[in-house]
């Protein structure tokens, strides 16, 4: 029996690319091996004065094509093998837009929910400095991922300025306007994964306007991608969060309403579903935006939509995605569905460095564009060479970062 787990997934999803493009076994020497891994202790004096004692991490698993970049995740299934596992996604993410970054992700194993705002200032405030020394505009990136935000990202930029001794808005991205953050940043993974939907059905031949949509997960990613898709007319017909689902309310707008007041899906006269059932729903489009493996062996066989977008990370483990591979169930692969994010954080690292800020029309045109290209050739290559959507967009990635080792070769 083969354990999944992210970072089995991941390493399983690069052994697959690079069998693919036929690299040498070199190439999987050096893209299997994350390149720096800091563990930290991060102490929290809580409100009452106990200590308290969280492991945090960064890992940057890959600087060859540029600085590496990557969220900070706040979770309490946080550790080191999944943190490995997001950077290495993210440095196939980045290669596959042509962004010139990198790949990292770090986080603390902590349930934000149970912390106060003083707290999870705190906590930020000494994981930052903790990580610090590897950390900067030029080297590696923060920004945010389940569990932070905006405001964890401002205590990030302020802690390493006061350090710095002046303003260092480049040193992470997803920050307040304000402090140098992007216009659009918030809303961009699901803008993006609401393009990647629209495309998808597309090449489906499916309506766009009224195209049944289920979306697990109402955090950053699936809000804003229900707000996209309700708004190029497509149908968001459930929604979960890790409490279960909802169907037959009127409006995304209308339950995130409820959902902000009473922190809880219970929609008057609207029905209750489990995570599960939401997953099963006879939809177009089926959206996993939540957290990694919700489609597995379990899951898979039940699942009935035509077209599944992955707007969280790794949400398929390798045994589901057979499943969807053998129901001929299109998959738009993550790194590609959900790149919207990073895309974004891309351009508000631009801005920052050069002082000087976009539009919001610029910054939708430009995500637009670069989502488009990368959608383009993810699809042509897997006419091509005959694989997914996900070996395709693998391929391009890892192929990238191969071909960048290549080029720089080995020091000494
Ligand atoms: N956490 C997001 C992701 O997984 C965004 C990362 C970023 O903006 O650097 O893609």
């Amino acid at each position: 029996m083969t354990t999944e787990s992210p970072l089995s997934t991941a390493r399983s999803q690069l052994r697959g690319a690079i069998d693919q493009l036929g690299l040498p076994e070199n190439a999987w020497h050096t893209l299997s091996t994350p390149r720096r891994i800091l563990q930290v202790a991060v102490p929290l004096r809580r409100d009452n004065g106990d200590i308290e004692m969280y492991n945090g991490y960064r890992v940057q698993y890959s600087t060859t094509r540029g600085p590496s970049k990557g969220g900070v995740r706040y979770h309490p299934d946080v550790d080191l093998d999944e943190t490995i596992a997001l950077a290495m996604l993210m440095t196939w993410k980045c290669a596959l837009t042509n962004l010139p970054y990198g790949g990292a992700k770090g986080g603390i194993a902590v349930d934000p929910a149970t912390l106060s705002d003083r707290e999870n200032e705190r906590l930020t405030r000494r994981y930052t400095s903790e990580i610090l020394p590897i950390i900067g505009p030029e080297r590696d990136i923060p920004a945010p991922d389940v569990g932070t935000d905006e405001r964890n990202m401002a205590w990030m930029m302020d802690t390493y300025s006061v350090n710095a001794g002046f303003s260092v808005p480049g040193v992470v991205t997803g920050k307040p306007i304000v402090l140098g953050g992007s216009l659009g940043r918030t809303s961009a993974t699901g803008d993006g994964v609401a393009i990647a939907t629209r495309e998808a059905l597309r090449v489906r031949g499916i309506n766009i306007e009224g195209a049944t949509v289920a979306i697990q997960g109402f955090g950053k990613v699936g809000y804003w991608a229900a707000v996209a898709l309700e708004n190029m007319g497509m149908k968001v017909v459930a929604i979960s969060d890790v409490n279960g689902g909802v169907k037959g309310f009127p409006s995304v707008a209308k339950l995130w309403e409820h959902f902000q007041l009473h922190q809880n899906l219970d929609f008057p006269g609207a029905d209750r579903l489990t995570n599960e059932e939401l997953l099963h729903l006879d939809v177009d489009v089926l959206i996993p935006a939540a957290l990694a493996d919700s489609i597995s062996e379990k899951t898979g066989l039940g699942i009935k939509a035509k077209i599944v977008v992955e707007g969280a990370n790794g949400p398929t483990t390798p045994s589901g995605d057979a499943i969807l591979r053998d129901k001929g169930i299109l998959v738009v692969p993550d790194i590609l569905a959900n790149s919207g994010g990073v895309i974004v954080s891309y351009f508000e690292w631009v801005q920052d460095k050069q002082n000087y800020f976009w539009s919001a029309e610029e910054v939708k045109g430009n995500l637009s564009s670069i989502m488009m290209k990368a959608f383009k050739e993810v699809e042509e290559t897997a006419a091509k060479k005959l694989v997914t959507w996900r070996e395709s967009a693998l391929m391009i990635g890892v192929g990238r970062v191969a071909e960048a080792h290549r080029l720089r070769g080995l020091y000494p």
